[in-house]
């Protein structure tokens, strides 16, 4: 029994919850599977080995045509805002294999991403191709790396059939991990159930799963929403370090755990400019760069509507007190916001001027069109391709005021930088490197440029696999960066 040697451990909770939350259902199998990445690391910190299982078998249980005792397959139903309008939604390409406890007795979602039609997929197909998925398993493991809270990928696999795109593409199934897939959307579905039952158990279940600390606490519906503002904060703080742009910040794409997931149109900004969209249909920039704190507390009032039955029965009370928790958001973020600059610019200590000091920065940036990444790798003396965009007048005499400001209070340059190298990354994955990537597994089947890319994309911090062309900026002829949805 070769499930024995892996090391599955099941326990799957999600399907005892009311059967208005999911369908069982198989994975429709596919004719040919190949496996095309696999990730060992991940693996192996799900307590998983698969050291005696070769590629044909792996590429079998990743894609869903033979599944691992103890596996029960469903679709998660759940609603969503997508761009603004509530829409019935659910897992229209995905299913969950099971619920994997590993050893520290941490529970995984494993999930297949385009395994097949199901009761949500609507008049689409189920099914993914292999470019957007390989996309969300390079900048999914290098959110990871990056220390950002994220869904993961475990294995990617060809099916050997062709999906229908606007040309006939490769088609592909990804085994995602994620800590749960429970959305804002699935509370927004939950609410609308007509089972008035489904909520309670759902907040019950999510705060179990989760954060089982709250549970006797006095309003725990209202610890719930402080947790979840908490951890989308941090999220997304983490992506404005980093210059990540999610592009579907749509309420059925936003987590209660905190995890980034929906590596669709996401992207990440080379030249800094707040107003950054990648996405094809994201006209109106609503989920631009600097538009996903708004968005984040916009969807959180979504999920706070959400929890209004159970924060207090008498309605009005019950807005007035997730108001007030919501209108905390402004302050919060621009706290946390105000602490990851700093560390950004290695500034230990707290001024009323450090504002006006990041500002004048960020706006030479964009005036100057200065890579965001870079700029910072410029600061902490870590770039090796000088730009000459750093000698200019306006940038030396902000660098004196900052060299000033860093070491105020006799604080020592070098604590200053331990902090920068950990906040700033050397390496992001860019986009125009993660195209040719992609471009050569897809139109070559070679694989010499993503096994580097995944390694180098590892150690974002590190100048370990320093090379000093994952830094290079995209070739100067280089067309506007264009991402795509649900491809
Ligand atoms: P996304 O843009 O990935 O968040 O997807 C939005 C919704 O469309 C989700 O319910 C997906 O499951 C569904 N969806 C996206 N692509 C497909 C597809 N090819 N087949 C079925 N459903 C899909
Ligand atoms: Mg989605």
């Amino acid at each position: 029994m070769f499930e024995k040697k892996i090391g599955w451990e099941f326990d799957n909770t999600y399907s005892k919850l009311s059967k208005n939350m999911f369908s069982k259902l198989s994975p429709v199998p596919v004719k040919e599977p190949n496996l095309v990445l696999f990730n060992h690391a991940l693996s192996k910190e799900l307590g998983l080995n698969f050291s005696e299982i070769d590629d044909k078998e792996l590429a079998l249980i990743f894609s869903g045509n033979k599944l691992p005792e103890g596996s029960e397959t469903f679709a998660q139903a759940y609603a969503g805002h997508q761009f603004g309008h509530f829409t019935i939604l659910g897992d229209g390409r995905a299913l969950t294999m099971g619920e994997h406890v590993s050893k520290n007795k941490k529970r995984y979602d494993i999930q297949f991403k385009g395994s097949g039609i199901t009761p949500y997929s609507r008049n689409a197909d189920g099914r993914a191709a292999l470019g957007p998925m390989l996309r969300e398993y390079i900048i999914s493991e290098a959110m990871h790396s990056l220390k950002i809270a994220s869904t993961r990928s475990l294995a990617l696999v060809s099916t050997g059939e062709e999906v229908i795109r606007e040309t006939n593409l490769d088609g592909a199934i990804l085994t995602r991990v994620a800590s749960s897939h429970i959305r804002v959307g699935t509370f927004q579905y939950a609410l609308i159930s007509e089972d008035k039952e489904d909520l309670k158990k759902l907040f019950n279940y999510t705060v179990e799963r989760h954060y089982p600390h709250i549970k006797k606490r006095e309003n725990s519906a209202l610890e719930l929403l402080k947790i979840v503002l908490e951890k989308q904060i941090d999220l997304v703080c983490d992506w404005m370090r980093v210059g990540f742009v999610h592009g579907v910040m749509n309420t059925d794409n936003m987590t209660v755990s905190g995890e980034t997931i929906d590596y669709g149109p996401c992207a990440f900004m080379d030249k800094y400019d707040p107003k950054t969209v990648f996405s094809s249909i994201d006209h109106y920039g609503r989920y631009a760069y600097c538009n996903q704190p708004l968005v984040a507390k916009w969807n959180l009032e979504r999920f706070a509507e959400t929890l209004l039955p159970l924060i207090n029965e008498n309605n009005k009370k019950a807005v007035k007190i997730a108001t007030d928790v919501l209108n905390e958001f402004p302050k919060k973020y621009k706290i946390s916001w105000l602490k990851m600059m700093r560390n950004k610019l290695g500034i230990v200590n707290e001024s009323n001027q450090d504002e006006e000091l990041i500002i004048e920065l960020l706006k030479w940036m964009h005036q100057n069109q200065a890579d965001y990444t870079n700029t910072f790798c410029y600061l902490m003396g870590e770039l090796k391709q000088q730009s000459k965009i750093y000698n200019n007048k306006e940038f030396t005499s902000w660098k004196k005021k900052w060299e000033n400001r860093v070491k105020e209070k006799n604080n020592s340059v070098e604590k200053s930088l331990s902090i920068m190298l950990k906040t700033n990354p050397r390496i992001i994955p860019r986009n125009y490197l993660v195209e040719e990537t992609i471009n050569d597994v897809v139109e070559k089947k070679d694989f010499v440029k993503i096994k580097d890319f995944l390694k180098v994309l590892q150690n974002p911090y590190s100048n370990l696999y320093y090379l000093a062309k994952y830094q290079s900026l995209p070739p100067a002829n280089t067309k506007k960066y264009v991402t795509f949805c649900g491809t």
